[in-house]
């Protein structure tokens, strides 16, 4: 039995929550995919994805990645 898990997302252009398994739009970029609550978002998206990219957490399932600790010697 598992717990029902509503993985919710950020729109990166107007930053609204969205809910993952609801979002139709869809934009891949840098292999990190985005959601939209509108076509219109995933065109503005689209037409810069690199100031938007960064309004949203990269999203890492299992938490992996982005905490290995850092390796000194
Ligand atoms: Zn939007």
């Amino acid at each position: 039995m598992s717990p029902e898990v509503t993985l919710m997302v950020t729109d990166p252009v107007c930053l609204k929550q969205i809910d993952e398994t609801k979002a139709t739009e869809k934009a891949v970029y840098r292999e990190q995919t985005y959601y939209f609550d509108s076509a219109r978002c995933r065109e503005v998206f689209e037409r810069s994805p690199e100031e938007f990219a960064a309004n949203v957490p990269i999203l890492t399932y299992g938490d992996q990645g982005s905490r290995f600790p850092e390796r000194k010697h």
